[in-house]
């Protein structure tokens, strides 16, 4: 089924972006993307110039912005393809959160000079929506924006916190709450911004992984023109929401599980369960691994069809949330299987070359308990296709 969603000129285009990518990352690369590494970021920053000036950015936006204009399945090949290559350069806040928001949102101003910035590859966004007291209920943001008419101008006090890249990024999308003593999810605005302006300070935070992958970003007295404003004064909520669909919609965690399926199914041939017998030849591998494959093209299937509603329609309210908990899920399930194969090996990992393999999926799956969390925790997901998807009472 899935060969005849793609029509020859996708698999195309998958052939010459997989070349791109054969000439511009390392050989035999096989480092997950951690754009906070100096070495990805400087990788990142020359692999987006090149999907630039393909127009690969973003290859299904309208070409007057630099966009490929071509199908959104060239959008999907692009980001699954860069993800299981693990190749740093998709700015995945840019092409997948803010600019379709602004996509669908922007004053024609904004989208020639936000989207058209975007395309250009030089600039990295980030995503300022969590606070220290508001996480899962987003509606409780106190961050201010006061707004000043006679000046048109939003002045931002508040903290932000988890904030992916802040480090690296130089665009913000922020939430801010704009009218001063509102509840909930009124009186909140959507604003970008630009990290450059004065006041901002960004404090980064290690992870489990031992990573400064995320940061405290703390915003005092920063100054932004309305224009910064996308959609109304106070009517940010039902913006930001639908930004966190098309944020939920991501094949990535797709396309980094099935590398590693495939790249344990490659360690299984050349390695032994025990004196008799290759991993590869037991039957319980054979069995362990046709069940995750079978998993895994389910939660592709799904992320594809949650990617093409959301291109296609508005009446959209459960498929991003469950495209979310499955590909989270099955890159963690194929991560577990693949330690459960390797633990012998995890003690040793600095005497053995090949045990960089070891190395990696364990350095991967620590990061991906994030998986569950980020984008709102699939507990959230679970929810919202329960009230809002099938219409179940709170
Ligand atoms: C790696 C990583 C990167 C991130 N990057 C960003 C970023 O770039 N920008 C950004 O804004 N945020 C980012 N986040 C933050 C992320 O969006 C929040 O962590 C997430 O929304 C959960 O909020 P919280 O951590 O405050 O947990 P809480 O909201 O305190 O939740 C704690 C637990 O309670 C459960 N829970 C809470 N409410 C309910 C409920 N109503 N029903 C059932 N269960 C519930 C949750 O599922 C969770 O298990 C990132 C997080 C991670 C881990």
């Amino acid at each position: 089924m899935l060969d005849t969603m793609f029509s020859e000129d996708d698999v195309i285009f998958k052939k010459e972006l997989n070349s791109l990518l054969d000439k511009l990352l390392p050989i035999n690369w096989d480092h997950y993307p951690d754009e906070t590494d100096d070495f990805h970021w400087e990788l990142s920053k020359k692999i987006k110039l090149s999907l630039s000036i393909n127009n690969w950015i973003a290859p299904s936006w309208p070409k007057e912005y630099g966009g490929g204009g071509k199908e959104v399945t060239k959008a999907i090949i692009l980001s699954e393809t860069m993800a299981y290559r693990m190749s740093p350069g998709n700015d995945r806040f840019a092409t997948r959160m803010i600019g379709p928001t602004i996509l669908k949102y922007g004053t024609s101003l904004q989208k020639k000079k936000i989207l058209s910035e975007i395309t250009s590859g030089k600039v990295q966004w980030c995503q300022g929506y969590s606070e220290p007291n508001s996480g899962s209920d987003l509606a409780s943001i106190t961050t201010k924006g006061d707004y000043n008419e006679e000046t048109e101008t939003i002045t931002i006090n508040g903290t932000k916190i988890w904030t992916t890249l802040a480090n690296r990024a130089n665009r913000m999308f922020i939430l801010v709450r704009s009218l001063p003593g509102s509840k909930r999810h009124q009186g909140l605005t959507f604003v970008v911004l630009d990290m450059n302006n004065k006041g901002i300070t960004v404090n980064p935070i290690k992870n489990i992984a031992g990573k400064f992958s995320f940061n405290e970003v703390v915003l005092k007295d920063v100054k932004i023109s309305s224009e910064n404003i996308i959609g109304k004064l106070h009517e940010g909520w039902k913006i930001a929401l639908d930004l966190l669909n098309f944020e939920r919609s991501g094949i990535d965690y797709i396309g980094w599980a099935e590398r590693c399926l495939d790249d344990l199914i490659s360690y299984s041939k050349k390695n032994r369960l025990n004196k008799y017998e290759m991993i590869f030849d037991s039957g319980t591998f054979k069995k362990s691994v046709a069940i995750l494959k079978a998993d895994l093209e389910s939660a592709k299937i799904m992320t594809y069809k949650a990617i093409w509603k959301k291109s296609v329609s508005d009446d959209i309210h459960m498929e991003p949330s469950m495209s979310k908990i499955l590909a989270t899920e099955i890159n963690n399930k194929v991560h577990d299987y693949a330690l459960e194969i390797l633990k012998d090996k995890i003690g040793f990992i600095d005497e053995d070359p090949q045990n960089n393999f070891v190395q990696r999926i364990l350095n991967h799956r620590l990061f991906f308990v994030s998986g569950g969390i980020l984008a709102g925790t699939n507990e959230i997901q679970k929810n919202i296709i329960a009230q809002r998807g099938l219409g179940l009472p709170k």
